[in-house]
């Protein structure tokens, strides 16, 4: 039994050393680095039991704030947004500023999260981030990315 133990650490601590963190993800949740192996979607930790079986779920835990009191909910929120400054960067370098729905998807990023989201009624909706807006046109897919001004 302890050999087994011993042998499943031993796995765990090579597969841990062969992580990455370039990208320097960390869980939306509890801030802990998230692998750069990990997939591209992953926002939280992965839901663990510790060793006396409670269980860590921070994706639950991070829906849950919106128990909580405003100042810590605005801090998520701020967290969030910056998620997706990040993940707009990226894609911006990747794929320029006009880019598909799937690449969205790609870079989990999500327009109902943005900020502010308004849509026209020509159907084209321009969603609100930290620093970028995105202009959706349904009929072609595509979404357009704007640099706000400099305030
Ligand atoms: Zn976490």
């Amino acid at each position: 039994m302890l050999y087994f133990r011993k042998k499943c650490n031993e796995n765990m601590n090579t597969q841990f050393s062969q992580l990455t963190y370039d990208n320097q993800r960390k869980c939306l949740n509890c801030d802990k680095p998230i692998a750069d192996q990990e997939h591209a979607t992953r926002k939280y930790c992965e839901k663990y039991y510790d060793q006396s079986g409670k269980v860590h779920d921070c994706k639950t835990d991070h829906h849950r704030t919106i128990d909580k009191p405003e100042r810590e909910v605005q801090g998520t929120l701020i967290r969030d947004q910056k998620f997706f400054t990040k993940q707009i960067i990226e894609m911006i370098s990747k794929k320029g500023y006009e880019v598909t729905t799937d690449d969205l998807n790609a870079y989990d990023i999500s327009l109902p999260e943005s900020l502010k989201l308004e849509i026209k009624s020509n159907g084209i909706a321009i969603s609100h981030f930290l620093q970028y807006t995105i202009t959706s046109y349904p009929t072609t897919n595509t979404h357009k990315i704007t640099r706000h001004e400099q305030q």
